[in-house]
């Protein structure tokens, strides 16, 4: 299989709507021009969610903050966890009948009772800590744009309730009501269920700034550029690791990987397994049709395929609505679609901006540009890099070839439905903890024999 080589994240990316809005976080650039110390039992490789929440389970767990130093290669928290979508949206159904092909149909029911999990964590820890990420729980509408979808998801609802899946937080709109509840003149059907929208960037910094306060060492602009097994090992058990800067070297006998699209740049073992690839989002400021009392009730998928679909959500905080999109669909031109694989969030695909706006213009015609007083319409566009799995599940555990270093990422455009339990994952099975205490799906794990099956060619996407 051929795979990509995976560089660095570029130095100069463009900067999101959720970063804009959060210039002034005082660690953005923590320790910027400090040299990295000598040692530290605990090194996490990026600053994103699942690198910031694994810190924030371990020191939970019992790790003291001193002994936990955190390395982001750009700003702090400035891959895709700052440039999502900013959903946490938890597949209901609509994944069973690929991940039941993939990994069987026991696995692909607890995927998806996984990320039901998910939203209900995050909206728990949200609500515990009083977070201020402008979370929003609300619902959300699987809009099925299109008679081909409507039977698609029609067929995975069906073959999900059938092998015992909990379906009864999901509602189903045909034909008229679809139109009327979702306010989309196109919809064909329309399915909807608990979800939510949150700022991404604000409930990452909140994380690192606990982290923080409490005594952890964050180094940003400092990217990893090697790990290797140090001269000092002394035994298998006891293997202690190099990890590389270009600020200095430091040795830690636990290395975790939360490095999501960029993993395979430090383990080259995975390049055939993750595949970083570009996708979009835009801020959208709405007219009045859309605003005040108008606002969006749920939040929503506009969906005219698999592959093709469009997310939507509306921020309470401001009324902006995000839209994002995949960077390939059948509007999009083969040369764009072919730039999604280019590991660059410098860049933004103007043919995709204005697709997506175009889609959206179609879903809420009082939206057409002509409509539109000055300071209404497309706010702003940027782009951000996900960790496509060839079997559409993360990469979580103890790499078994590697011992001390752990993974936690892969987490294919979704991960907002999924880091909450698998960095509380991590860190459960880094402090001592059994597969079983972490409550994943066996699928998620990282082991030799699913390595094996994917290198055999076992692959297929969802997402
Ligand atoms: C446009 C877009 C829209 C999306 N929309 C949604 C959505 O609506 N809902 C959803 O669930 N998910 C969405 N996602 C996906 C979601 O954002 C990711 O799954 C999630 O943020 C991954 O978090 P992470 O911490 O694993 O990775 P990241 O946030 O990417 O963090 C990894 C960090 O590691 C750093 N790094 C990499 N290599 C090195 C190195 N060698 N040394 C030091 N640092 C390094 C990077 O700079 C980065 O900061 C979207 C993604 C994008 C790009």
């Amino acid at each position: 299989m051929e795979s990509q080589k995976i560089t660095l994240p570029v130095a100069r990316p463009c900067v999101s709507f959720w970063q804009q809005t959060t210039r002034s976080f005082p660690y953005l650039h923590a320790n910027k021009n400090e040299p990295v110390p000598e040692e530290s039992k605990y090194v996490i490789i990026g600053s994103g969610i699942s690198g910031a929440l694994t810190a924030f389970e371990l020191i939970q767990g019992g790790v003291p903050a001193g002994d936990i130093t955190i390395f982001e290669a750009r700003e702090a928290a400035s891959g895709a966890s700052s440039r999502n979508a900013g959903h946490v949206r938890p597949d209901a159904f609509r994944g069973f009948q690929v991940y039941k092909q993939l990994h069987g149909p026991g696995q692909a029911l607890k995927i998806i009772a996984n990320e039901k999990l998910v939203f209900e964590r995050v909206k728990e820890f949200v609500d515990k800590h009083g977070v201020q990420c402008d979370f929003n729980p609300t619902t959300t509408f699987d809009v099925c744009m299109t008679q081909e979808f409507a039977d698609f998801n029609a067929r995975s609802f069906k073959e999900y309730q059938e092998a015992g899946g909990d379906v009864s937080h999901i509602k189903f709109y045909g034909g008229e009501e679809a139109r009327r509840v979702t306010r989309v003149q196109k919809a064909v059907a329309a399915y909807e269920w608990p979800a939510g929208s949150s700022h991404p960037a604000k409930l990452t910094q909140w994380l690192l700034t606990q982290s923080i306060e409490k005594g952890i060492r964050l180094f940003t602009h400092c990217p990893v550029t090697s790990v290797t097994r140090s001269a000092s090992s002394s035994s298998t058990d006891q293997v202690a690791w190099d990890v590389e800067t270009p600020r200095g070297t430091i040795k830690a006998s636990t290395v975790v990987h939360c490095t999501n699209a960029f993993a395979p740049h430090l383990l080259p073992q995975l390049s055939q397994f993750i595949t970083p690839n570009r996708a979009q989002a835009h801020a959208f400021v709405p007219p009045a049709p859309l605003n005040s009392s108008n606002i969006l009730p749920g939040t929503m998928s506009l969906r005219h395929s698999l592959k093709h679909f469009y997310s939507v959500a509306q921020r309470r905080a401001d009324g902006i609505i995000i839209l994002g999109a995949p960077i390939a669909n059948p509007n999009i031109s083969a040369a764009a679609a072919a730039s999604r694989l280019v590991a660059d969030d410098a860049i933004v695909n103007e043919e995709v901006r204005d697709d997506s706006v175009k889609n959206f213009e179609a879903c809420f015609p009082e939206c057409e540009k002509g409509k539109l007083s000055h300071g209404e319409g497309l706010l702003h566009a940027w782009t951000g890099i996900i960790g496509m799995t060839t079997d559409s599940v993360p990469f979580v555990g103890k790499i078994e070839s590697l011992p001390g270093q752990w993974v936690c990422a892969g987490f294919n455009g979704h991960g907002m439905a999924r880091i909450f339990t698998c960095a509380p994952g991590v860190a459960k099975l880094i402090l001592g903890g059994s597969w079983d205490d972490t409550g994943l799906p066996e699928c998620f794990e990282i082991t030799e024999e699913r390595l094996e099956k994917l290198r055999k060619g076992v692959s297929g996407s969802v997402f």
